[in-house]
């Protein structure tokens, strides 16, 4: 915004010392113009006065009338009670915290306007402890505009905010500021003009259309935010694409040995994407590629390809991923068939420690060690690579943009930007990866490899849990292997393990002819991975887990999974679970063991479950009735970050947006202003 508010100080404000202020940076509004943007959460109609007769439950309304009666009741608690009469009827107000002066003054015949919404009492409607004062009959004088109420935080009362924020909308008069949406995108709004509305709506305000998100005032600047979002990402793409990197051509005799080596062909889909990434890799511009596929596509190998290639080139390859579990699967892998080729993966790990990780670390800076894989152990400072050509990072979701940023900076300069490829097995809805991944092109592997079974999904009172004990036994004496997932709403290992743990032992006890192994968080790395090695054996029937093992794990002989309560879980995390059953050839199945009375939600979300395989469906179905935080995971959205736009409610505007943003970005300056504008702070990440 240009003029009078760039970069203006909160301390310029009237009523704002130092300590105001620094409330207010804390909260997030660092000057004057984040205040416009600082929109109110709903509004008030204070704009007239509603005779008492017409009053409605729960329905804020300002009456006036006069005090008939004030007592001091003494019920269940005590309250003052006052009754206030006008000519349509009577309104009991009720205090249950009051002072002495407060009761004095509400004396029979005094005339008051009161705020406040009323509730069903016993004797009639009753407003609890209304905003009121004294006045004169036939005063005018109430409120021209609907009163906002502003989102806040301790120490930040409305009034305060209400004085803040028409300061800030006052100096708009004289700042004008740059509108930056093209006047056909505005929605019959400019920018002063709809924030003007939106921060002091008049009183025939479509009420229910704002509190839906929906107002045209509201959609011109959430499709300008989503815009600037879109913009901001394309800008990440291009500051990464400054910098040039390897080049690295497909070794065609490496590529060959690779998949001669493995024991099935790779699928069409799977070979289209090592084509679209071995082509990226040989440029000198760094590849920036988000690889989509469904549960069990097999993305593994195509990152194995890729990571081949590099190797093959003289570089060092990275490999990201979000668990312990996980890393040690795809070193597994990865070792399988590269070392047939020369290629030994290292792993490192927050558990690798003392001299084992020393070696580690030397063998990787001295340019032995061509392919580490590991955790969120990889950012440790004293990480070092030797020509790090490529990053791979599994499962993005879990990470944030940063975290795959700072990978990336691990790069010596001498070998430039190392390629990036990104993989999630949490589909994007189209809508979804046009904000948080438009700095990726995508591929998609939207073809599974033949002969798997479509999981058979059924859901299961538990009440009839000893039904499901009996169906693990039946399959297990088959020979086929079975997982049973205990989930907890508490994020902690403590519980969840504890819980594990527990229903570890009930399933020992009901079923004593089975080998039951355990497996949670909590367990040393070292456990882990002998429990994961002795299911993947076969030495193990039933492995008792917690979500740990929702991502990645790869058992192909487990054909029966039961989760418990899964509807604490959202779509994504329960298709990624399922998604450990139906990698062979058996017929696999997936119960889920709800406790009853399920929500009209949870209900909607198993049976999404019950009726679909796929995983694209699922996630619409997820962004529908959870909306984009649990879609994405919380760290991406959280680098998202929202002023406005809400993906839930304005996923129609997204297609606009990318128009917009493109329109916008012809004019460089004019792109610059609108990134600071709504993703200020955020843009530190981008210098990198
Ligand atoms: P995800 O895409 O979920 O990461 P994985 O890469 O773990 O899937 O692959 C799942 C399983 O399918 C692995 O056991 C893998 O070896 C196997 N697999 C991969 N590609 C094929 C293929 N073309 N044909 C048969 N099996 C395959
Ligand atoms: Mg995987």
């Amino acid at each position: 915004m240009s003029g009078v508010l760039a970069d203006r100080p909160l301390e310029s404000l009237r009523g704002v010392g130092p300590k105001l202020a620094q409330k207010l940076r804390d909260y997030g509004v660092g000057q004057v113009e984040d205040l416009l943007f600082h929109l109110p959460l709903r509004y008030q109609d204070r704009t007239r006065v509603t005779p008492i007769a017409a009053l409605q439950a729960q329905v804020e309304a300002v009456v006036e009338g006069e005090v008939r009666a004030a007592d001091i009741v003494f019920g269940r608690r005590r309250s003052l009670v006052a009754r206030l009469q006008d000519g349509s009827g009577t309104v009991t107000l009720r205090f249950f915290h009051f002072t002495a002066a407060q009761k004095n003054n509400l004396k029979p015949g005094a005339r008051l306007r009161c705020f406040g919404a009323p509730r069903r009492g016993r004797g009639g409607l009753e407003i609890y402890h209304p905003e009121y004062r004294h006045c004169e009959p036939g005063e005018s004088a109430v409120e021209e505009r609907l009163t906002p109420i502003y989102p806040t935080t301790d120490g930040i009362g409305q009034a305060q905010w209400r004085k803040l924020c028409s300061q800030a909308l006052a100096l708009l008069a004289s700042a004008r500021p740059l509108d930056l949406l093209p006047a056909r995108y505005n929605q019959g709004f400019d920018l002063v003009a709809a924030l003007h509305y939106l921060h002091t709506p008049p009183p025939d305000a479509p009420l229910q259309l704002l509190q839906e998100g929906r107002h045209p005032a509201q959609l011109r600047l959430a499709l300008e935010e989503l815009a600037a979002h879109h913009l901001a990402l394309l800008r990440l793409r291009r500051q990464q694409q400054s910098v040039s990197a390897p080049a690295l051509p497909r070794r065609q005799a490496a590529h060959r040995d690779l998949l001669r080596a493995l024991p099935f062909k790779p699928t069409a889909a799977q070979q289209r994407v090592m084509g679209e990434i071995a082509a990226d890799l040989a440029q000198r511009t760094p590849m920036l590629r988000l690889l989509q596929g469904d549960v069990g596509s097999g993305k593994t190998l195509v990152a194995a390809d890729a990571a081949l290639q590099a190797i093959s080139n003289g570089y060092q390859v990275a490999v990201m991923a979000p668990t312990e579990i996980l890393a040690e699967q795809h070193r597994q892998n990865f070792a399988t068939w590269l070392a047939p080729l020369g290629i030994a993966p290292a792993v490192l790990t927050g558990r690798s420690k003392g001299k084992a990780r020393r070696e580690t670390l030397a063998a990787l800076a001295g340019g032995d060690t061509r392919l580490l894989i590991g955790t969120h152990a990889l950012f440790q400072a004293d990480v070092v690579f030797h020509r790090l050509g490529l990053v791979i990072v599994d499962e993005q979701h879990r990470f944030g943009v940063h975290q795959r940023l700072a990978l990336t900076e691990k790069a010596d300069a001498a070998s430039g930007r190392p390629h990036q490829l990104v993989m999630t097995a949490t589909p994007i809805p189209r809508t979804l990866s046009m904000v948080a991944y438009a700095d990726l092109d995508c591929s998609v592997i939207d073809e599974l490899p033949p002969g798997r079974q479509a999981v058979t999904t059924v859901l299961i009172d538990a009440a009839r849990r000893d039904q499901v004990v009996a169906r693990v036994a039946t399959a297990c004496a088959e020979g086929r292997q079975a997982y049973w997932v205990c989930t907890l709403v508490e994020e902690s290992d403590v519980l969840q393990a504890q819980a594990a743990e527990s229903t570890a032992a009930e399933l020992a006890e009901a079923l004593p002819a089975l080998r039951i192994g355990l497996i949670h968080g909590r367990l040393p790395a070292r456990d882990k991975e002998a429990v994961m090695a002795a299911f993947k054996a076969g030495e193990l029937s039933l492995l008792v887990a917690t979500t740990v093992i929702e991502v990645g794990v790869d058992v192909p002989n487990a054909s029966l999974m039961v989760i418990e309560n899964p509807e604490r879980l959202g779509l994504a995390q329960l298709h990624q679970l399922r998604g450990r059953v139906g990698r062979g050839s058996a017929a696999s199945h997936c119960v889920l063991l709800y406790q009853s009375p399920l929500s009209q939600q949870g209900k909607r979300r198993l049976t999404a479950m019950r009726e679909s395989n796929d995983g694209f469906y699922i996630a619409e179905q997820d962004l529908a009735l959870r909306g984009p935080g649990e879609v994405l995971g919380t760290r991406q959205t959280g680098d998202m970050n929202f002023r406005i736009a809400d993906l839930t409610l304005h996923d129609d505007l997204l297609e606009q947006a990318r128009e917009t943003g493109e329109l916008i970005a012809e004019n460089p300056l004019a792109e610059e202003q609108l990134v600071r504008r709504w993703t200020g702070e955020k843009q530190r990440f981008a210098s990198v």
